[in-house]
């Protein structure tokens, strides 16, 4: 009998372990891994039904040059070479990579280190950008580095976890069952939600909080006030280790209970009873996810979180902190590599000159990249004005999941050269594609990932890659030879680990967070057995936690708290478009389903898009259930179901981000946001346009 391989559930940025056991025809078995940390054996209805997603039909198997079949040699002689002659006649930022949080580690490296260090541009982003920027955001202005100060550990070990901008239950599904068992074993745990929608998380909820769209930050500038009227600020935290509380605290004072009430539209009496809650008690954690980063302000309400547990000092212990949790499995190992368009390696700031000649130095760089590149939105948009000559994207399908997916697939068609490294046929943005490349895909690569709890766990292979697909590192690798560089001859992921693992020592004695100094050098076998693990990993050992001994990474060495003034999405609502639209996941898909959509049993749950109404509106348009309707918005449209329903707040609709032109022809709701971004995080902001219902 065949042993089960363990890896790594590629869904979300839980990071549950699995155990997979190939059947010998082709297909695997797949369990919980009893031993992963992050899961202990559970998994999720997707994470189940792996299995059942590895038949090969659909399968990108040869590289094609418009549109015919060519050899791994053409493909990369022609992508190196019109890379290569972009940048010889319109410098390094003509040129661009588009890339994601479902790559892996050595993947996402290799990408950093060809575009960040070689080419000499800042222009690799990741749509990891539409998923945690804004909590990046928050913890460099607050700690000084991108750290998770805390550990799902600390969720169950609460006595108040508070869930905001997240429907958990959905879209986390493991760790919500870890929060549910421990409040089940101890009923005294309270759980706060805080959603416009009533969602299957609310459902745990001793309080739910159904803020306005886009109100958090309003909602924890009243707590931060109530936090100090209460005498709840540890006084001697803060004067030994936070700077900002008197400048934070003048914008808090100006959201008293009354205005609180009227911006977030809460009960004063509902407030009262959240800002009782955290004060009374210490052991809390405040987690958020994409319903706060996913907006023109997402930053400032991450600051706004963070403000409340340096405030009190609730940072770093068991059972207390602000916690983000990322949307992909990988977005957390792609922000410790640079995957971002404004970061460097090994969380090195990229606009320090001394980081930077010290990335430069260890790679031996001809042309380091002196300033931070284009964002998402930026990057699709400087292909729209024609000043993107060569773009290459890996993993992932801008031409749905970016806001305004129609004008990005038309920039994407007018760019000059697009390459797209891709595991199946047909995706929207695959169509588009000059030269694509065909991809390794879960259980045929291998390599590491990162968790939201910061804990490194190894993907593995268990079947062989299909046709001729390759591992994306590897693509990347042989691109960077064929432009002429040194310094990609690597052999193996274990080969590029060893390098970011040196990378990151060296960071580590540079007094940054992100140190795997233990694994330096790890040897082939060592790497083949990693088990999962925290970081950072050091001599020391590994660390659940960061910043209960109160040193930062700031200059300063001491945290900053932010005055955070709220502001309401950028898209105004109007007589025309008098709706608040929002987007988000359903329980048993992932992104644009071209792994989910492979097995019914996940499309039994929801087996098509729809767009949540209120009974209210939908008597307004004359909308009844399960009609079709159009959602209506200044760029674009989409055709879905209606489900009315008052889960859904009055003022509001929520349309699922999953369906694309190969499952529904009018379904990408992606087209009717508009691309409006965080001037901090540059993320954009999915869940705050504006727009109207109609009946089809
Ligand atoms: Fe996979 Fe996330 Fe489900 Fe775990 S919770 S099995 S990582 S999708």
């Amino acid at each position: 009998m065949t042993c089960p391989t363990r890896t790594a559930c590629p869904y979300c940025g839980v990071g549950c372990g699995v155990l997979a056991t190939p059947d010998g025809k082709g297909g695997a078995t797949v369990a919980g891994d009893p031993d992963h940390p992050a899961n202990f054996g559970r998994l999720c209805s997707k994470g189940s039904a792996l299995g059942e997603t590895l038949a090969l039909d659909d399968r990108l198997l040869f590289p094609q040059i418009a549109g015919r079949r060519a050899s791994w040699d053409e493909a990369i002689a022609l992508t190196a070479a019109t890379f290569r002659e972009a940048i010889d006649a319109h410098g390094p930022d003509s040129v661009a990579f588009y890339v994601s949080g479902q790559l892996l580690t050595e993947d996402y490296y290799v990408a950093n280190k060809l575009m960040k260090g070689f080419i000499g541009s800042g222009n690799i982003d990741t749509n990891s950008r539409l998923c945690m920027a804004s909590a990046v955001a928050g913890h460099r202005r607050a700690f000084g580095t991108d750290t998770v100060p805390t550990c799902y550990e600390d969720l169950e070990q609460a006595d108040l976890v508070v869930l905001t901008g997240s429907n958990l239950a959905w879209c986390h599904p493991v760790l919500y069952q870890r929060i549910a068992a421990a409040k089940a074993a101890r009923p005294g745990m309270k759980v706060v939600t805080i959603d416009p929608r009533r969602t299957a998380t609310s459902d745990l909820a001793d309080l739910h909080l159904g803020v306005a769209p886009g109100s958090d930050a309003a909602l924890f500038n009243f707590l931060l006030h109530r936090i100090q009227s209460q005498g709840a600020i540890d006084a001697a935290y803060v004067l030994a280790h936070v700077d900002g509380l008197p400048a934070a605290m003048a914008e808090a004072r100006r959201w008293p209970v009354e205005r609180a009430a009227e911006v977030t539209g809460l009960a004063p009496r509902d407030l009262e009873a959240f800002a009782a809650l955290w004060i009374r008690r210490e052991k809390g954690v405040t987690l958020w996810s994409q319903g706060l980063n996913q907006s023109s302000s997402g930053a400032d309400k991450a600051n706004a979180i963070i403000n409340c547990h340096l405030a009190t000092g609730r940072i770093g212990r068991p059972g207390m902190g602000p916690f983000s949790i990322t949307g992909q499995p990988n977005a957390m190992g792609g922000r410790e590599v640079g995957g971002l368009a404004n970061m460097l390696a090994a969380h090195l700031d990229l606009e320090n000159p001394a980081h930077r000649a010290a990335v430069q130095g260890f790679w031996g760089s001809p042309a380091m990249a002196e300033r931070p590149g284009l964002k998402a939105v930026d990057l699709f948009e400087a292909c729209a004005e024609g000043r993107i000559k060569a773009l290459w994207i890996m993993s992932t399908n801008p031409a749905v999941s970016m806001p305004e997916a129609d004008r990005v697939r038309d920039a994407i068609r007018a760019t000059p050269f697009v390459a797209v490294s891709e595991v199946v046929r047909g995706t929207d943005t695959g169509d588009l594609a000059d030269v694509l490349l065909p991809a390794a895909a879960w259980g045929e690569k291998t390599g590491t990932v990162t968790n939201s709890e910061r804990r490194i766990t190894r993907q593995r292979a268990f079947l062989p890659a299909p046709g001729e697909a390759l591992a994306d590192w590897d693509q990347l690798a042989r691109v960077g030879r064929a432009m002429g560089f040194e310094g990609f001859d690597f052999a193996s992921p274990a080969e590029v680990f060893r390098e970011h693992a040196a990378l990151s020592a060296m960071a580590g004695r540079m007094g940054r967070d992100f140190d795997l100094s233990g694994l330096e050098g790890i040897s082939d076998a060592d790497y083949d057995a990693l088990a999962p693990v925290q970081w950072p990993v050091t001599e020391a050992g590994s660390r659940a936690r960061f910043f209960a001994d109160g040193k930062f990474h700031t200059e300063t060495g001491r945290a900053r708290m932010l005055p955070v003034a709220p502001r309401a999405p950028e898209s105004r609502l109007s007589a025309a478009f008098p709706l608040r639209l929002n987007t988000g996941r359903v329980r048993d898909h992932w992104h644009t389903m071209t792994r989910t959509a492979k097995t019914p049993r996940l499309s039994r749950h929801i087996a098509e898009p729809f767009a949540e109404i209120h009974p209210a509106d939908a008597d307004a348009a004359g909308i009844s259930p399960a009609d079709l309707v159009h959602v209506i918005a200044p760029e674009g449209r989409v055709t879905v179901r209606a489900l009315v329903t008052d889960r859904t707040p009055r003022g509001a609709i929520f349309v699922p981000m999953h369906w694309t032109s190969q499952w529904a022809s009018a379904g990408r709701v992606d087209a009717a946001v508009r691309a409006n971004v965080d001037p901090v995080s540059g993320q954009p902001e999915l869940k705050g346009a504006a727009a109207r219902i109609e009946r089809a």
